[in-house]
């Protein structure tokens, strides 16, 4: 493993580096990429084995960071993911501190900790909306916020929630065709009382049918 020196107590460990693999695969509906890149995710946060520094790159850190990192609330949270989030929302980078809670998630979820996964998509959810009310967009269109708010509402089983933004989500003018199956199909998972993951490969064309298959 390639060595890392920590940026806040100088430091010097042994850290994963994330490698540089595409997705093959479709992501899910909350944006999780596909396969390779999706077993990939323990190494996107490093943590320092001194101070317990969490971030993508332990070499860098923004000016205050250190001094937030010696803090008792800091240091009482779980490694890795959800530390590097809570630094970024002390910074006011709430989008960014959102996006690394729902990869905290994911990778509970990996865990098997399904309670905590749970505990940070609602955390997820919390920062976007903080990040709007800030003037902040978390996502290119408010197309794609609603998409992504509606799974994460699923996901935690808040159906009337989910239900309610897709309505409004549908509302939205000139809504690329894409979103509004994503919304349609979410649709029916929110009536099937559904919290399962589910990938845009599920939303894609089935192959023709009745190909024959020539074994001639
Ligand atoms: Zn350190």
């Amino acid at each position: 493993m390639p060595r890392n020196h920590c940026s806040v107590c100088g430091a010097v460990s042994e850290q994963p580096s994330a490698p540089a693999v595409e997705p093959a695969f479709a992501p899910d509906l909350d944006t999780r990429p596909g396969e390779p890149l999706r077993s990939t995710l323990p190494t996107w946060i490093q943590s320092c084995p001194a101070c317990g520094y969490a971030a993508p790159d332990l070499s860098y850190a923004a000016e205050g960071v250190a001094d937030w990192v010696r803090t008792s609330e800091y240091q009482a949270l779980p490694i890795g993911f959800e530390r590097h989030s809570w630094l970024l929302e002390q910074l006011g980078h709430l989008a960014d501190a959102g996006w690394i809670a729902l990869q905290a998630a994911w990778n509970h979820e990996d865990g098997g900790q399904a309670e905590d996964a749970r505990r940070c998509r609602r955390r997820a959810i919390r920062l976007f909306q903080a990040s709007k009310a800030a003037g902040h967009d978390f996502l290119d269109t408010p197309a794609e916020e609603l998409a992504l708010a509606v799974d994460l509402l699923r996901r935690l089983g808040e159906f009337e929630g989910a239900a309610e933004t897709v309505r409004v989500a549908l509302q939205e003018e000139d809504l690329p065709e894409m979103i509004d199956r994503i919304l349609r199909f979410q649709t029916a998972l929110i009536q099937r009382r559904d919290t399962g993951r589910h990938s845009l490969d599920e939303l894609m064309p089935r192959p023709e049918s009745g190909t024959r298959v020539n074994l001639g």
